[in-house]
């Protein structure tokens, strides 16, 4: 299928061409472990499912031409993708990251990696002056996510690219937020794409998955064999799944996006909001940036309200629509609490500095009907306030 279609035309027809021995519309799942080899050597590409399995390699080729990428890496997790990641490097090496990070990405950067001896830097990368300022001569790496987890700050990604250029760095972009539908960093400079594909790409909350997309061949073939020598693949069925979900991903994302603008609207005129944090509003510091490097702005919204903790709990236990999760990027929408939930391990000072207070409320907003959904806030937040 040409790479040259249109992304909603690529999700659905890119790796996924009918099937060559049965004419299969859709890829099987190659439910298999092994491939049986007509001679000694002699095969069809395919010889044990951790190194390749042609269900797998059919999302591979997807999620790479969705990012714009040559080569997509499937992982059994967004983790395990990071990670994948995190075994590019060294010894010694050093990397400087966005301090408005995934928890889980900060747990393996802090806890895991600096055992094998590898150094993070975390910085303020809303100011690139202070990306650049932290380089240090065996930095190797420059790990961004934009928009962040939950505060939804914007991250220039170009200036990003521009300094990983100048000194000679592979920039990384978590892009799970974003998705393919929205931002391609690997157009603004970026060498190394992940993704949750968990979140939106699979986007119906029935999967855990990951993906790594490059364009650079040698990066690809480093990555591919630490992922056989580890084994962090995901399982046919799963891929088949997140394979499934990708397919809608244009039109989940434009429904997500316009019900999100619309709960970001209701939430800045409510009595109980004394802050909506949303790229979509003219009001947020990173809007202009987000149109410039953005096609949109995204499922999640985030805000803070005027009765702190006690407030934020009763929000939380009164949605009926918004199901409490520690899960982002479903069908359905979800409601979290960073202060105890996603960021519950960062200790106070560090949540405040981010941005994150008691009353802060996360909504993951669904594909619900809109007007559903702000009833279900409206009479929450009531509810909260009696
Ligand atoms: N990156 C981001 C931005 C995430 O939000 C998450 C999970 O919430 C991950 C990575 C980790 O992905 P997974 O839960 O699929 O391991």
């Amino acid at each position: 299928m040409a790479d040259d279609a249109r992304f909603e035309t690529r999700a659905i027809h890119v790796g996924q061409t009918p099937d060559e021995s049965t004419g299969a519309t859709v890829v099987p799942v190659y439910q298999t472990t092994t491939f049986t080899q007509e001679a000694i050597g002699k095969h069809r590409g395919f010889e044990y499912s951790r190194g390749a399995n042609p269900t797998r390699q059919a999302l591979e080729q997807a999620l790479a031409s969705l990012e714009g990428g040559r080569f997509g890496l499937a992982y059994a997790s967004g983790m395990a993708a990071i990670h994948g990641v995190m075994m590019l490097l060294r010894a010694g090496d050093h990397v400087v990251v966005c301090d408005d990070l995934y928890g889980g990405s900060y747990r393996l950067f802090t806890t895991l990696m600096p055992d094998f001896g590898v150094r993070f830097s975390f910085v303020d990368a809303t100011r690139p002056e202070e990306i650049e300022k932290a380089v240090e001569s065996n930095t190797k790496m420059l790990w961004m996510e934009s928009p962040t987890n939950p505060m939804l700050r914007l991250i220039d990604l170009a200036a990003c690219g521009d300094i990983a250029k100048r000194h000679g760095l592979q920039l990384v972009v978590d892009n799970t937020f974003a998705t393919p539908y929205l931002q391609n960093p690997l157009e603004l400079g970026a060498h190394i794409i992940v993704h949750s594909t968990t979140k939106y790409i699979g986007g119906h909350s029935d999967v855990i998955g990951g993906a790594v997309v490059v364009d650079d061949g040698e990066t690809a073939e480093r990555l591919g064999t630490s992922r056989n020598t580890t084994g962090g693949v995901p399982g046919p069925w799963d891929v088949w799944l997140t394979m499934r979900g990708a397919k809608t991903l244009a039109i989940r994302m434009r429904a997500h996006e316009s019900n999100a603008n619309r709960i970001a609207e209701f939430m800045t005129n409510r009595p109980e909001v004394t802050q909506v944090h949303y790229p979509g509003l003219s009001s947020h510091p990173g809007h202009a940036l987000a149109k410039s490097q953005m096609r949109g702005f995204g499922g999640v919204v985030t805000i803070d309200l005027a009765g702190g903790a006690a407030a934020a709990h009763a929000l939380c236990g009164a949605t009926k629509y918004f199901a409490l999760t520690e899960g982002l990027g479903g069908v359905e929408s979800q409601i979290g609490y960073p202060w105890r939930m996603s960021h519950g391990a960062s200790p106070p000072d560090e949540k405040l500095s981010k941005g994150i207070t008691e009353g802060t409320v996360r909504l993951s907003v669904g594909i619900e009907h809109v007007d559903d959904l702000c009833a279900d806030l409206a009479q929450a937040l009531e509810s909260g306030a009696a």
